[in-house]
């Protein structure tokens, strides 16, 4: 059994957050540090670290996750005019919690995908 992360702490009710959708797979609730208008984390309820630990077994519960997606995208009526998944694994990606989770943003022009490297 994995450590518990900040995440599987939420997703049991432990911390406290804006859940947004739960079922026995998927947990979603809007991020602390919103960088959007729509800001919602999407994490499965078992712990993952990180992508890499993804294994062939995780296939239908990581499909779920854009399910959730859709759902919420539409009930925060940004489907139509539309938003950006994102995951970040490992330290280039500046993954702060070690728990896989997809970020839901919309709500305003995103700009580009990824920022400029500094010179
Ligand atoms: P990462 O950088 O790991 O992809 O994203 C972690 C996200 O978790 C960040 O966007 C951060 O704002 C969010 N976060 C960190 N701590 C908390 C918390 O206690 N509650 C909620 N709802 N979000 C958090």
């Amino acid at each position: 059994m994995n450590e518990e992360t900040l995440f599987s702490k939420i997703v049991k009710g432990e911390i406290p957050a804006e859940i947004l959708y739960q079922d026995e797979q998927v947990t979603a609730f809007r991020d602390i540090n919103p960088q959007a208008p729509t800001h919602i984390l999407i994490v499965p309820n078992k712990i993952i670290p990180t992508v890499n630990d993804v294994e062939e077994t995780d296939e239908a519960l990581l499909g779920r996750l854009f399910i959730v997606a859709r759902k919420l995208a539409e009930q925060e009526e940004i489907a139509e005019d539309g938003y950006r998944l994102l995951v970040n694994c490992g330290r280039n990606a500046n993954q702060e919690v070690f728990h896989l989770h997809m970020h839901l943003l919309g709500g305003r022009q995103l700009g580009p995908m990824v920022s400029r490297p500094r010179r």
